[in-house]
């Protein structure tokens, strides 16, 4: 009889803990799918910014959601849903990446993109690429279409083109025109800092995540300069088993951290949650070597966390079957 007694009570503790367990993991409220962006990170503050800015700019990443749920709401990839949210911010002119990237050094254009897909850890990237008229597209398709994960510059504008991906003239870029001008007149004349970089990780339906994100770079780079963005473990990271991340920020310390990827490991081989592995780089490290930027960081669960250690960040999320959440600035509750 004791041995009975034992055995049942072995069996209420084995099944108390699988509960215990499955609430902390987080699996038992996993949203069907579920969506985060940014629009770059930096001094962004109410004071700085027009009523009507700041609602063209909340009404761009509400509309880059809407078109990752369309996708997922038809069952469709993670990765799919990312290009479709940032090719609406792409063709904005309010982010830095596509239309209304910034400025080089030499008054040009030169883009830089990356896609990851955490199902199979296939990712693909281009750097430093002008003319092609959306280069998450073009990063997607040297996801899909070749055996490498980078090209580069002519290189990548020949594959891409070959791909039939869209060509525009780089003036198709260049919203500041006036700007460039005088630019050339004024050599020493300096672009008003301009933020904007955009990122989006997703979870489909699956349980499939996806990050991606796509820039212009930094105002006045010199020529060739590559950042963390086009950088896979550096700007983006997906892996299905922990998270999607997308960056923004100084693109250098971002590539030298292994930001993305550091995520990834602090959450797979650290057990840490989304928000202590955020905040550990961006509100720790990045602190301590005063390094300015921010991540969206989505973990298999669906928890989400997008921490900045910077005045603001253009930032948003949603999970199926909620309200979409829409921010810009520190002083909103940062983090979540
Ligand atoms: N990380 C980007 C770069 O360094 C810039 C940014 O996110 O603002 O190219």
């Amino acid at each position: 009889m004791r041995k009975i007694y034992f055995i049942i009570s072995l069996f209420i503790m084995f099944a108390f803990s699988g509960c215990y367990y499955g609430s902390l993991s987080g699996e038992g409220d996993r949203p069907d799918y579920a969506v985060a962006i940014h629009g770059g990170a930096g001094a962004i503050k109410k004071e700085n910014i027009s009523s009507e800015k700041e609602k063209a700019i909340k009404a761009k990443l509400n509309e880059a959601m809407n078109e990752a749920e369309k996708v997922l709401k038809d069952d469709g990839k993670a990765v799919d849903a990312v290009e479709a949210a940032i090719h609406v911010l792409e063709k904005s002119p309010l982010f830095n990446a596509g239309k209304g990237s910034v400025l080089t050094a030499d008054g040009e254009v030169e883009m830089d993109a990356s896609i990851m897909r955490g199902e199979d850890k296939n990712a693909g990237a281009v750097a430093g690429v002008r003319n092609i008229k959306s280069p998450i597209s073009a990063a997607k398709k040297v996801m899909n279409e070749s055996k490498h994960v980078m090209f580069a510059r002519k290189g990548a504008e020949k594959f891409a083109f070959e791909q039939g991906m869209d060509s525009v003239p780089n003036e198709y870029f260049i919203t500041q025109e006036r700007w460039k001008r005088y630019k050339k007149k004024h050599p020493e004349a300096k672009e008003p800092d301009k933020f904007g970089t955009v990122g989006c990780v997703v979870l489909d339906k699956e349980g499939n995540l996806a990050a991606g994100t796509s820039t212009g770079g930094m105002s006045e780079k010199k020529y060739g300069r590559v950042g963390d963005s086009p950088i896979i473990g550096a700007g983006t990271y997906a892996h299905n088993e922990t998270v999607a991340v997308s960056a923004t920020g100084h693109g250098e310390y971002f590539i030298r951290h292994a930001v993305a990827h550091d995520i990834h490991a602090l959450v797979k081989y650290k057990n840490w949650t989304v928000e202590r592995a955020g905040d550990h780089v961006i509100n720790k490290k990045f602190v301590y070597y005063d390094v300015n930027g921010g991540l969206i960081i989505l973990d298999k669960f669906g928890h989400i966390h997008q921490p900045f250690n910077t005045p603001g960040m253009y930032r948003g999320y949603l999970k199926a079957g909620e309200e979409p959440v829409v921010k810009l600035y520190g002083e909103e509750e940062k983090g979540k």
